[in-house]
């Protein structure tokens, strides 16, 4: 059985460029040589990819080096709660994310709204956009059609990779951290440990990583741990790259 290894970078966006390169240099160390990484086009309004030319080149050098470039929302940023948001909604806007559910609750047309501007700016950026992942990987039925008629080719969630080419969906449940508060970082460190070892058994392990985990030591040295653990014995992929192995019967 072929077995995998998919690194991926959350949040890539200016005002964590210096963690990102940080963390780049990092994961390569441990033998991963690509990773997917997740870029906001206009992270918290803070300003557009296609505006900044220096962030902007960064971005280009990142996929010259191998990285692939994965659309991840717009703004990485709910819009003010709707008077109807339901408990599910404002739970998972509040409390389960810091107001970073963005498409969530959006309706058919604005996501599919953004989605376009989203591929505006990769196209004007100079990147290729072949998944989206929607920000803490939240998002309704009408964002999966919306991506479909618009030539992504996958996306994911927390437990699955999906094709939506084929529609086939691997069951792949991401390791992933919450460094927001200390208690989370020691339950979340605890929390992977129990998923890898769930996880190992798997064809395709997936690590999750988000900039700001790289100032905590006692995650990150787990995060470093369970890169080091699963990367033996495991090619290294990018979402794209385990997408289009899945399509010729080799993952
Ligand atoms: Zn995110």
């Amino acid at each position: 059985m072929n077995r995998y290894l998919i690194v991926s970078i959350h949040d890539v966006a200016p005002p964590f460029e210096t963690e990102v390169e940080a963390i780049l240099g990092r994961v390569q160390e441990l033998g991963v040589a690509r990773c997917s990484l997740l870029v906001v086009p206009d992270y918290h309004h803070g300003g557009r990819a296609d505006w900044n030319a220096a962030w902007a080149s960064r971005l280009n050098r990142w996929q010259a080096e191998g990285h692939e470039t994965v659309l991840h929302g717009f703004y990485h940023q709910a819009d003010a709660a709707g008077k109807n948001a339901g408990f599910k909604s404002r739970f998972l806007r509040n409390i389960y994310t810091s107001c970073e559910s963005e498409f969530l609750e959006l309706d058919a047309a604005e996501a599919e709204k953004r989605l376009r501007l989203g591929l505006e700016v990769f196209a004007r950026v100079g990147l290729a956009a072949k998944g989206f992942v929607a920000p803490a990987w939240l998002m309704n039925e009408e964002i999966l059609k919306a991506l479909g008629k618009l030539g992504f080719e996958y996306t994911n969630t927390l437990k699955k990779i999906i094709d939506l080419k084929t529609g086939r969906v691997s069951n792949a449940w991401a390791q992933v951290y919450s460094s927001r508060a200390a208690w989370r970082r020691w339950a979340s460190v605890a929390w992977n440990e129990c998923l890898w070892r769930r996880n190992r058994c798997l064809n395709v392990v997936r690590v999750s990583i988000h900039p700001l985990e790289y100032h905590y030591p006692m995650l990150w040295n787990h995060l470093e741990s369970l890169v080091r653990r699963s990367v033996k014995g495991r090619k290294t992929l990018t979402y794209i790259g385990f997408v289009d192995r899945l399509r010729v019967g080799s993952a």
